[in-house]
């Protein structure tokens, strides 16, 4: 049976595919390993094909991903700069609560 065209991860056959592996462009196969948390090499059994849909699936997740990585850098950013904001209001809550003792 030719695997040439069957999709590694849908196991869909089509001509609308490409090489998982290419070295004109490794970040497709870095990103279906990091979406997919597996590890694939050029020698794994198995297809090495993916298909145009499973690729714009992988090409979502990477968006998604990079800008959720950008919303929580920006979280982190917003609290930083609160926390180095002097609090006066503790002090004064806990001197309300020793004087109804
Ligand atoms: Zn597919």
């Amino acid at each position: 049976m030719d695997t040439d065209f069957i999709c590694r991860f849908c196991l869909s056959f089509t001509q609308l595919s490409f090489p998982i592996f290419l070295e004109s462009d490794p970040d497709t196969a870095r990103d279906i390993m990091n979406c997919l948390q597996i590890k694939i090499t050029k020698d794994s059994i198995g297809p090495i094909f993916i298909c145009n849909n499973c690729y714009d699936q992988v090409h979502n997740w990477v968006m998604f991903k990079k800008n959720s990585d950008e919303v929580l850098q920006n979280i982190h950013t917003i609290i930083n700069s609160v926390k180095k904001k002097p609090v006066s209001t503790t002090n004064e809550v806990i001197d309300l609560l020793d004087e109804e003792d």
